[in-house]
């Protein structure tokens, strides 16, 4: 008798366990969907992000899944964090910004330079058809593809190498995003965009200075530039250094 109340006793141990652990979960993922939506209203909708694909998909992305659990309570603040290896996360509104001025329609096939967490892709892969994403540090460009694929991203594809090269495999892009900053434009990437309309957005200048965001169009084989803001992106290493 004695051993079957023990044994009733362990069950329900067992399962107010389970319901306060559950509880607790999902606490959190209100608390993160909370905070991705005063995210996308106060530091998108409240600057000048317009564009509903690049809201929706700022609002679907599980930022704080990409950086290290003891900064994820500021995974949705208004500045970029550090994700190792020296390396930066932007800030939202620079990854929203940078994929509005894309002005992507969904169907696309577009280039990233500059894996690092992998969350640029993954907005980017909320949107368009195919995502290719290239990363110079293969220890950053595993931990990214791990976690995506576990996020059930299946229209992301990594390489590990020196983005100034491009992925000539590919090749043409509808669009190119560059989120580290060379010193000037590298050509295979003006190569690598479609004769008419291809596009690329990417942050130029040196390393101790305020670069120039740009926004490339080629129009019937014509390049046309313009410059957009000043940004603060780490340095593109390898050939560019
Ligand atoms: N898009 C990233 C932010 C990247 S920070 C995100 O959403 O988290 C810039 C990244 O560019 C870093 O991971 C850095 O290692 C990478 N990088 C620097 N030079 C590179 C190069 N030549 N080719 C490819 N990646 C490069």
């Amino acid at each position: 008798m004695r051993k079957a109340l023990v044994f009733i006793f362990l069950i329900l141990i067992f399962f107010l366990f389970i319901i306060i652990y559950e509880d607790d979960e999902i606490d959190q993922r209100d608390d993160y969907r909370e905070k991705r939506q005063s995210m996308v209203l106060n530091q998108l909708r409240s600057r000048d992000i317009v564009d509903p694909e690049v809201l929706q998909a700022m609002l679907t992305v599980p930022r704080h899944q990409f950086v290290d659990e003891h900064i994820r309570d500021s995974a949705y603040n208004d500045y970029p964090l550090s994700i190792g290896e020296g390396q930066t996360i932007s800030q939202p509104y620079i990854v929203a910004l940078m994929t509005q001025i894309l002005e992507l329609k969904g169907g696309e096939k577009v280039l990233e330079v500059g894996t690092g967490s992998g969350y640029q892709a993954a907005v980017l892969a909320e949107i368009v058809k195919e995502v290719y994403t290239v990363e110079i540090y293969d220890s950053l460009s595993k931990t990214s593809e791990s976690l995506l694929s576990n996020l059930g991203y299946k229209n992301i594809h990594f390489k590990i190498g020196d983005g100034y090269y491009g992925w000539g495999e590919h090749a043409p892009f509808d669009a190119i995003i560059v989120t580290c900053a060379p010193d000037h434009i590298p050509p295979p990437l003006l190569q690598q965009i479609k004769e008419d309309g291809g596009r690329i957005v990417i942050p130029v200048g040196g390393i101790w200075m305020t670069q120039a965001l740009m926004k490339i169009e080629k129009v019937g084989g014509q390049i046309k530039s313009k410059g957009i803001t000043g940004v603060r992106f780490v340095p593109m290493v390898g050939h560019n250094r």
